[in-house]
């Protein structure tokens, strides 16, 4: 039997496999990106820059992006949905391919994905980036039919982010607003405090006699408490009689009945008039679907930090909100290690192994009103010894809210959306982001 130079080169390719870092013998290896969130699209547009003799696909079902941070904005009425979406253009031509489907099966002996529009794709590396799965069946009451009135918001876009601010708009002046917060992990975890803050901010300038009940799965507040008291004490009379926010801490939503507009934990029944529950997740399904969602109960996926690559499951690589890890769960996390996942798969295809001292930083801003905000910066460095990523600042956090803040804030995500998605210098931002 003869083989042609394809042929051979793709059986060298599989004996080369048991090398530590083996080039990969084909021409041009190909990569397969699945999801175009933060994460996927970072690290697909980064890896076609440094390395554009890889054969780059992208993977996703959205026609259009939708960010989550500055989505809390939008609830309060500061932006407009259209003002964090974006079309997926830019990104499109920077990539060899980009195929607006969802990905339904993986199979990694063969190193296929087929899409459920019945298109295969082969890899040499497959990157996932799926973020999160909702866990609707975790709440009582939250199916099909409850969730067409009852919305997470904690995926943007106009049936989520969109929605839910139509139903703020509608609520009376006096009525009450419920959000419900999962136990962490979360995504983003001092998100539902911003959205708190910034509801209340919209409730204080349009519906004053309006109430915001917080009820808590954690028994606290899980990220920048400090700053979020003061601001609450300073602009909504927290800890006074007139507060517009009701805090209850410990109070896991477990039950939904939304033709009574009720939430109920262990502890408490809140009627509303509007009802934002936000229920548990943990890394989306397809990370299930090849055995890499392996860690907590099978919450999320576990990585190799040195490139990001699976430790379930070879030549897989994860990033994003959907790995198990002690990094922030922040689109700039997700869009730091897709540059570092990028950077690690052109060494591993030109046959050298990735930095051994990866480093990665996030920067989370959180907005208190409409004109101040508060940040926390941290620093990780791997640590080889216990093959873990520690934090190497604790400072970073800061002192109060303020207007430059906000103005930076702006900066931040005006920076991070062009960097992931390729947009032109000059794009037209909407003039209030
Ligand atoms: C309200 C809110 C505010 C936030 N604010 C901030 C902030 O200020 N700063 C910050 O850093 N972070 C913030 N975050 C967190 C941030 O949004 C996430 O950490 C980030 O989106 C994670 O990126 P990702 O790539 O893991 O997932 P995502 O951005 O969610 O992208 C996942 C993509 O994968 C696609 N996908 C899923 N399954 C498949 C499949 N089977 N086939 C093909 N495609 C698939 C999805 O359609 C999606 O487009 C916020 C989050 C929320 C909810």
């Amino acid at each position: 039997m003869t083989l042609n130079r394809r042929e051979f080169l793709l059986a060298a390719g599989g004996a080369l496999a048991a090398a530590p870092f083996p080039a990969i013998a084909r021409a041009r290896p190909k990569v397969v990106v699945v999801g175009a969130g933060f994460g996927g699209a970072t690290c697909a547009r980064y890896l076609k820059l440094w390395s554009p003799t890889v054969e780059v696909t992208l993977i996703e079902p959205n026609p259009r992006f939708y960010s989550c941070p500055m989505s809390n904005t939008v609830l309060a009425g500061m932006n407009r949905l259209d003002d964090i979406g974006f079309g997926y253009g830019h990104l499109r031509r920077r990539v060899d391919r980009f195929v607006r489907d969802t990905v339904t099966a993986i199979d990694t002996a063969k190193r296929t994905v087929t899409t459920a529009g019945g298109h295969v794709f082969a890899y040499d590396r497959l990157v996932l980036s799926p973020g999160i799965e909702l866990q609707f069946d975790r709440v009582q009451g939250y199916d099909a039919e409850a969730q067409r009135v009852v919305k997470h918001a904690w995926k943007a876009g106009p049936d989520q982010t969109g929605v839910l601010r139509r139903q703020l708009e509608a609520m009376p002046d006096g009525g009450v607003f419920a959000i419900a917060i999962p136990m962490a992990p979360l995504r983003c975890p001092p998100a539902p405090y911003e959205r708190v803050s910034l509801i209340a901010n919209y409730f204080k300038r349009a519906k004053p006699r309006a109430k915001i009940v917080v009820l808590d799965g954690n028994d606290d507040i899980v990220s920048k408490k400090a700053l979020f008291l003061a601001a609450w004490r300073k602009h909504y009379g927290y800890d006074t009689e007139n507060s517009l926010i009701d805090y209850r801490p410990n109070n896991v939503a477990s039950q939904l009945d939304a033709k009574a507009m009720t939430l109920g934990t262990e502890f408490d029944e809140v009627k509303a008039d509007v009802i934002n529950l936000i229920p548990p997740m943990r890394a989306a399904a397809i990370t299930a679907a090849i055995g890499a969602r392996t860690g907590d109960n099978g919450c999320c996926a576990p990585v190799d930090y040195l490139g990001f690559e699976s430790t379930e499951v070879p030549n897989v690589h994860i990033l994003g909100d959907a790995i198990l890890s002690n990094l922030s769960k922040a689109a700039a996390m997700a869009n730091n290690s897709g540059k570092l996942c990028a950077y690690a798969l052109g060494e591993i295809f030109a046959g050298r192994a990735p930095d051994p001292d990866p480093v990665l930083t996030s920067t989370c801003y959180s907005a208190s009103t409409d004109r101040t905000a508060f940040h926390v910066a941290t620093v990780f460095r791997y640590n080889s010894a216990d093959r873990a990523m520690e934090v190497q600042s604790g400072g970073g956090v800061s002192e109060h809210e303020s207007e430059i803040e906000f103005k930076y804030m702006r900066g931040w995500a005006r920076n991070i959306w062009s960097d992931t998605l390729a947009l032109p210098r000059g794009y037209p931002f909407g003039n209030r982001v």
